[in-house]
């Protein structure tokens, strides 16, 4: 068969370990997932409420342009609805913008270590693919802006990063796009976004007024605690998002993530517990860092990178011995560290503990 030849060698995604399959491997009655930056608190009641009350068939097609939704979003942003697009999560939102603009002969610029499904996409549409290794965590915009020429067709940024947490602020990004072609597309993926805090960071909505080649992505999938559902979307210029709605799929939102998603962007005030419960954890594994003299990057999201100048996987494993499933630098390319969304007060606790006892076995040895 005449498959494209990148895609022999590719490999599928390979998801985290579940709870369920932790517990059975480790004898656990309790298995605490601190992989995925999902949120420890679920999502607002309301979510649960309206979909009780979900009562369309379901038989029939979901909203192809998402009416509903579109238009508490642009509201809630205060944008025009047309300058919104939706996907089946920001993931395939990466997707199309990579289907629409990618190919052989051209190229794209991006981050690493980064969201890894920048550069997946970009092997599948056979594009050149540009990687800009970080500096101290954050994106090296320098080198980045640099690596453009006029094959580029999409830059990548992620603010803040995944998985340092450490993010772009306004001067570092207005120095950015004034360096870059109108050309060029940039896309500022934001998954993270409800999360910062730092009075540094940029307006994303005043960024699309003046630079029409950026788009903005963001996510119920994290801090809106709907990863099940499946809802992502894109902030542009309405011409960009025009340009790019003829490669999304028909009915690429389902019906119930539709709904799901009205309700828990009508609930802002869990949105600001989880942000205040967010930074609150994230100090407990400073205190526990700066006790313990492990390096680690101030996070502006909902997990925390840190340095044990170990092996990574045998932390890792370690870990989720004690019943808490972390993400191994290994995986992520920065070898020596781990990955661990930040929990509930108990949560965090209890995997801070099981770190601590690593270190402390680890000393003995
Ligand atoms: C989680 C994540 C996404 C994908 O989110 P979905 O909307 O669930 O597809 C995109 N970008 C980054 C940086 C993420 O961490």
């Amino acid at each position: 068969m005449k498959w494209k030849k990148q895609i022999l060698t590719l490999k599928a995604y390979q998801p985290g370990r579940t709870t369920d399959e932790v517990k059975k491997a480790y004898g656990l009655q309790d298995v605490v997932k601190l992989a995925s930056n999902e949120n420890p608190f679920g999502s607002s009641e309301r979510v649960a409420k309206s979909i009780r009350e979900y009562a369309e068939s379901f038989a029939i097609y979901p909203d192809g342009y998402t009416t509903s939704l579109r238009n508490e979003l642009a509201s809630f942003l205060n944008v025009s609805e047309k300058q919104l697009i939706f996907g089946n999560g920001s993931d395939e939102i990466i997707l199309m913008l990579s289907r629409a603009m990618l190919e052989p002969g051209k190229n794209t610029v991006m981050p690493t270590p980064s969201f890894p499904q920048y550069r997946h996409n970009a092997i599948v549409e056979g594009a050149e693919i540009r990687e800009v290794e970080l500096v101290n965590g954050a994106h090296d915009l320098d080198k980045m802006a640099q690596a453009i020429d006029e094959n580029t067709a999409i830059v990548w940024l992620c603010s803040p990063n995944n998985p340092t947490g450490v993010h772009i602020t306004d001067v570092q990004l207005r120095g950015f796009l004034d360096r870059v072609s109108e050309g060029v597309l940039v896309v500022l993926d934001e998954a993270y976004y409800e999360y910062v805090t730092a009075s540094d960071y940029y307006d994303a909505l005043e960024i699309i007024k003046e630079y029409k080649n950026v788009i903005v992505l963001r996510t119920f999938s994290k801090v809106y605690g709907l990863a099940a559902f499946r809802v992502g979307y894109g902030i542009a210029d309405e011409s960009l998002i025009a340009q790019l709605d003829p490669v999304r799929e028909p009915f690429n939102v389902n019906s119930v993530g539709q709904v799901a998603a009205a309700a828990a962007l009508s609930d802002q005030s869990f949105i600001e517990q989880c942000r205040t419960a967010n930074k609150e954890g994230l100090e407990q594994f400073y205190a526990f860092c700066r006790e313990n003299n492990l390096a680690f990057h101030p996070s502006e999201a909902n997990f925390i990178l840190i340095d044990f100048n170990c092996d990574s996987n045998e932390l890792f494993e370690y870990l989720m011995s004690k019943g808490y499933i972390v993400r191994s630098g290994a995986a992520l390319g920065i070898p020596g560290t781990v990955r661990v969304t930040v929990g509930s007060k108990e949560q965090n606790e209890g995997v801070i503990e099981a770190m601590k006892s690593f270190l402390a076995e680890t000393v003995k040895r």
